[in-house]
């Protein structure tokens, strides 16, 4: 979907599909080069958290030269529907075992923190050789509790965002590029 077929909800564009796919090579070469100097012979696992992560895993898992494994977490935050409270559950746990595997965790966004840092931890307790993270954007409010970040695409304002897999109410998820929503949709 493409911003002029959704015009009225958007307030501004704020990344381009061309600049976000720009952004998301550079972070590729990043990735490589940080798994080449750890590497054991096995592919790098990828978790995905669903749904947001849908778009920037699809498009970094081609783009990334290096054998990966794909799986996929659900979580949810309890709270509104554009804050998170920071109490969290799982929905769909991974199909993967983690002992002794290299994790790279992709997120669409850092907002608060709660959950990443949350989501860091419960991996962390699964034996893994490492837990590393890769989110596209990141918002100011992340500062507050601190989540190692390896990979970050984008800081961006504080704003609440759409597209390019996020959504307000599950809408928006498939337009192309990252837009802010106009307040009159949630207002
Ligand atoms: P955190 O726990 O870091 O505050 O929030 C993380 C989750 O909140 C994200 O994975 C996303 O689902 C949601 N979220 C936070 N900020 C935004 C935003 O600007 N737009 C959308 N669509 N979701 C957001
Ligand atoms: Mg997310
Ligand atoms: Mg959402």
């Amino acid at each position: 979907m493409e911003i002029s077929d959704v015009a009225g909800d958007i307030e501004s564009v704020l990344l381009t599909e061309e600049r976000i796919r720009e952004r998301i090579a550079e972070l590729c070469r990043e990735i490589e080069a940080e798994d080449a100097a750890t590497t054991d012979g096995t592919p790098l696992l990828l978790v995905g958290v669903l749904k947001g992560a849908v778009m920037v895993m699809a498009d970094l898992a081609r783009e990334l030269r290096i054998p990966v494994q794909m799986d996929w977490m659900a979580v949810s935050s309890y709270g509104s529907s554009t804050q998170s409270s920071g109490v969290v559950r799982i929905l769909k746990d991974l199909d993967a075992e983690l002992a002794g595997r290299r994790v790279l965790i992709v997120e669409d966004i850092l907002d608060s923190g709660l959950t990443l840092s949350w989501l860091v931890e419960n991996l962390r307790s699964r034996g893994p050789a490492s837990v590393r993270v890769c989110t596209l954007l990141r918002k100011p409010e992340a500062v507050k509790i601190r989540v190692d970040v390896q990979h970050c695409g984008f800081d961006i304002p504080n704003e609440f965002v759409i597209g390019y897999g996020l959504d307000y109410a599950e809408r928006y998820r498939n337009l192309r590029d990252v837009a802010v929503l106009a307040p009159h949709v949630y207002a």
